[in-house]
């Protein structure tokens, strides 16, 4: 019967441990996760500029096609000039140029801000370029760092799972069935110390005759609040 309590004493201390070592990987694994969802989150925002300042090149370079076609035709109505034979058609010709050339004018305009808005996007795409560069560096330098701590926490996990599972070939399959579902629901601890007629895990009054029995160690005993399972103290 100690013998029993011992091994689930130990049981418990080993699943803490593993409980502990798993809340510490998944933590590393979270870093990790972290780096990555920042670095994805400005690599769209660079895809998104990229798309953008490639729509806005296109849109230039149709206005630079229109532009061309549009000085051709000035010149040819130009051309046109010294063959004209009337006032009113060489009024008419002269004031065809004179509107084609202000529409040019608009549209090297339409270019113009077409540029400065490339302009401005390239240098958020430059900047939002660094920023990416100083998450990989920086989460390629931590990033190893986490690898390293997740391999070697991997070994020490599957040590402790070692001992746990050769302490646990030693306790009755119901015993260790009932302390895992205690060890689940209760936090982490599935044994409470009873001491002073009280159980240490609820910090509730045993009754005395269950305490007085506890104390003679002779089968295992839960509390009757938190369903615990009690262990006492004894001399060495
Ligand atoms: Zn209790």
């Amino acid at each position: 019967m100690q013998n029993k309590m011992n091994l689930l004493r130990d049981l418990q201390e080993v699943d803490q441990e593993i409980s502990a070592i798993e809340a510490t990987r998944q933590g590393y694994r979270d870093e990790l996760g972290a780096f990555e969802a920042d670095a994805t989150r400005v690599q769209e925002m660079l895809d998104q500029l990229n798309d953008e300042v490639a729509l806005l090149q296109q849109s230039e370079a149709e206005l630079q096609q229109g532009l061309l076609k549009e000085r051709d035709n000035v010149t040819r109505v130009e051309a046109r000039l010294p063959e004209i034979q009337t006032q009113k058609e060489y009024v008419a010709v002269l004031k065809e140029i004179d509107v084609a050339k202000k529409a040019n004018k608009d549209v090297e305009e339409q270019m113009q801000s077409k540029q400065q808005e490339v302009t401005t996007l390239e240098e958020d795409l430059k900047e939002k370029e660094t920023e990416l560069a100083a998450i990989h560096e920086k989460s390629e330098a931590r990033g190893a760092e986490l690898k390293q701590l997740l391999t070697e926490s991997e070994e020490v996990l599957l040590k402790r799972t070692q001992t746990r599972e050769s302490v646990a070939e030693e306790l009755p399959v119901s015993l260790l069935r009932k302390y895992h579902t205690l060890f689940k629901r209760r936090g982490g601890l599935a044994l409470a110390l009873a001491s002073h007629g009280a159980c240490l895990g609820c910090n509730m009054k045993l009754p005395p005759q269950q305490y007085n029995r506890l104390l003679q160690v002779a089968e295992i005993q839960t509390c009757p609040h938190c369903n615990r399972i009690l262990y006492v103290e004894t001399e060495a």
